[in-house]
């Protein structure tokens, strides 16, 4: 293929894409405006009916403006070549071929970090501010943008060097070395996560003893589940949002529930959604996630080791020579299309857990704290009861409200 038809595919994919994207985006805001369905009558009261009708389209609209804008700014960029000119400029300033590759992917990086922070500034501080879920600071903001930085300059720096010298030293060999380097690296962040990431950012402190910790360790006893490591966030410092989540394998797991959370749900409720969580490590969910993971990472570097040392993909990008870095971000785009089949099998997969995890959260213990705590959970976010069928296919890792509380109910 001639380097100019390789421009064409790839503003092609980005165009479907995007379009695609629209499309099923249009699709769910209209289907917000359907009437609640009756299983979940009583979720919302009028006000805050309209006030969720008011956050779903303010979102929506500004969702359609912001990937308007990166869309239309990408297709210019390549369109007149700016990804050659940014490559021929480092080459300048870089004495060899490897740093010029690591500084290309450390100013693509940056670029698209800055170009969207006014919209991250937007959306946190009018529009989550608006229907009162922002409880982030400017200091905060710009503190967690520092810390990201921080560890994207440390963390992405080791990756990208790992990978540029893996691809110097093994050529087209190197996904192999690259995948094995990088599944370790998962495996380690996913069980040190709590311990290294998350202090970061927040501040994590054991449940104190009381009615919530006995009622936990109660249940847990009752499902063989050891559960000592449970620590609360403080969530509330970003957003009134809560939420729970797992961390870690093996014996050290810990348990992590946000503090809005708690705030917000019964005992029982708190347990319930507990209880899920459970559900999704008994059944293993947990390590087949990691695995698919792992699994998508190897197909994609296996590859992208066909493409890495094309002349013509860099070319298409208005590069003068063959890059690494031209053809790794070129084939970022044109990987895109599968990634998105991908993403909707993973999706379907993710869904089929949640079902089998609720399952396992009514068996072991009670069906309506469940059921309360996520209606309180969705009417908390404003949340859309009737998303579009086709626009939840593609995008919920987590069925709709209503599919949930419908499987819960036909349970014995
Ligand atoms: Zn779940």
């Amino acid at each position: 293929m001639d380097y100019q038809t390789i421009l064409y595919l790839l503003i092609g994919i980005l165009t479907f894409d995007f379009l695609l994207n629209k499309v099923l985006g249009i699709l769910n805001n209209k289907s917000r405006k359907q009437p609640i369905p009756v299983e979940l009558d009583g979720i919302y009261d009028e006000e805050k009916y309209t006030k969720s009708q008011a956050y779903q389209a303010e979102v929506f609209r500004f969702s359609i403006i912001s990937s308007t804008f990166s869309f239309l700014l990408m297709l210019l960029v390549l369109w007149l070549g700016g990804f050659g000119w940014l490559d021929e400029y480092l080459r300048g300033l870089a004495s060899v071929e490897p740093l010029t590759s690591l500084y290309f992917f450390g100013v693509v990086y940056f670029a698209s970090d800055l170009i969207g922070i006014p919209f991250d500034i937007y959306g946190t501080f009018v529009i989550e501010e608006k229907y009162g879920f922002n409880k982030m600071t400017a200091k905060t903001f710009v503190l967690d943008k520092l810390k990201g930085y921080v560890l994207t300059l440390i963390i992405g720096g080791i990756i990208a060097a790992l990978f540029i010298v893996l691809v110097m030293f093994f050529e087209e060999n190197f996904w192999i070395y690259f995948w094995v380097a990088i599944s370790v690296f998962m495996i380690f962040i996913n069980m040190f996560y709590t311990s290294l990431i998350i202090p970061l950012f927040n501040k994590l402190s054991p449940l104190e003893d009381g009615e919530l910790k006995s009622a936990i360790t109660n249940y847990s006893q009752t499902v063989n589940f050891p559960l000592n490591n449970i620590f609360v966030i403080d969530g509330s410092k970003r957003s009134s949002k809560g939420n729970a989540f797992f961390s870690g394998l093996g014996k050290k797991k810990k348990v992590v529930l946000y503090d809005t959370l708690i705030e917000k749900h019964t005992n029982e409720e708190l347990v319930g959604v507990l209880a899920h969580e459970v559900g999704h490590f008994k059944k293993k969910h947990i390590i087949w996630s990691m695995l698919l993971s792992i699994l998508q990472t190897g197909f994609m570097l296996w590859l992208l080791s066909k493409f890495i040392f094309s002349s013509e993909i860099s070319w298409a990008l208005g590069g003068n020579v063959t890059a690494l870095h031209l053809n790794v971000f070129a084939f970022a785009i044109l990987f895109s299309p599968i990634s998105t089949i991908i993403g909707m099998f993973m999706n379907l997969f993710s869904r089929k857990n949640e079902y089998e995890a609720d399952a396992y959260a009514v068996k072991t213990y009670k069906k309506e704290p469940l059921i309360t705590a996520l209606k309180k959970l969705t009417s908390d976010s404003l949340g859309n009861l009737t998303p579009h069928p086709w626009y939840e296919f593609m995008n919920y890792s987590h069925p709709s409200l209503l599919k949930r509380i419908r499987a819960m109910q036909a349970i014995k």
